[in-house]
């Protein structure tokens, strides 16, 4: 966990600068300050210590880094830590191949949430080829998942029909809103970031409560604040609610189903 921990720091210090790379199209070997152009030193590049010990500003200018930095450092070691704490199969990780892949894809696509995450937060908008990263590792990891099933029990139809309903409920139904609506109520980046998310739940009922969950989560954020500003059609970053109601049912799926089979 000390070790996850300290990998979720790095790759969320990694992730926070990504967006700024990808949204400045910054190709610099090193990273710098924004303001006065100074250059990081491995010392300055600590996560979460660095950002502690110089108060949140840059070394030199003394200009303010911003807190997104140590949110997202502080919150990526988090998410790292609980992904291994409510892993679904626990008890096969790091003895079953298959699950230990899922695990590892898992956390790489956690990284790539990260920046989509941050970016959608800020600019209300998600670079299209961090989402295309994100649609690929979504397919490989559910390519792991279909090789277990398929080597230790075989294959059935219901495992498709399920992935199925997941890409129906999830970026089908996004898609439906998007082009309904031209663009108005959602963004083709919401539609293209929901079909990893259905490929890793792959299945209709997880992807259903994902759906739910989301929209929940982000009405009640999001409600105050637009009365706040008294707009009607403010707009709104969804793609970090997406991202969170996604963990929630990913990390409690047992709980979801066992309602789904109570019904
Ligand atoms: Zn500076």
């Amino acid at each position: 966990m000390i070790i996850l921990g300290v990998l979720g720091a790095a790759f969320g210090s990694f992730a926070c600068c990504q967006a700024w790379r990808v949204r400045k199209h910054d190709k610099s070997p090193r990273s710098h300050c924004m303001n006065c152009k100074y250059q990081l030193k491995w010392y300055d590049n600590i996560p979460v210590l660095s950002w502690l010990m110089l108060g949140g500003k840059c070394r030199k200018c003394h200009k303010k880094i911003g807190v997104a930095e140590i949110l997202s450092e502080v919150g990526l070691a988090a998410i790292f830590v609980l992904s291994y704490a409510f892993w679904p199969l626990k008890c096969e990780l790091f003895s079953n191949t298959f699950e230990t892949a899922k695990f590892a894809l898992f956390l790489g696509e956690l990284v790539l949430f990260a920046i989509l995450f941050i970016y959608d937060a800020r600019w209300k908008e998600m670079p299209t080829a961090v989402l295309i990263a994100g649609g690929i590792v979504g397919a490989l990891f559910f390519g792991t998942a279909i090789a277990k099933t398929w080597y230790y029990w075989g294959l059935s139809w219901e495992i498709f029909a399920n992935v199925l309903g997941a890409l129906l409920i999830l970026p089908g139904f996004y898609y439906l809103l998007y082009k309904v609506s031209k663009e108005t109520w959602v963004g083709s980046g919401d539609a293209i970031l929901c079909v990893p998310l259905a490929l890793m739940l792959g299945n209709f009922w997880l992807a259903m409560f994902c759906l739910f969950l989301s929209n929940m989560i982000g009405s009640v954020i999001m409600l105050p604040v637009t009365i706040a500003k008294k707009k009607k059609h403010a707009m709104i970053p969804f793609g970090p609610f997406l991202i969170i109601g996604f963990l929630v049912v990913y990390f409690c799926q047992s709980y979801f189903m066992n309602f789904v089979s109570g019904l």
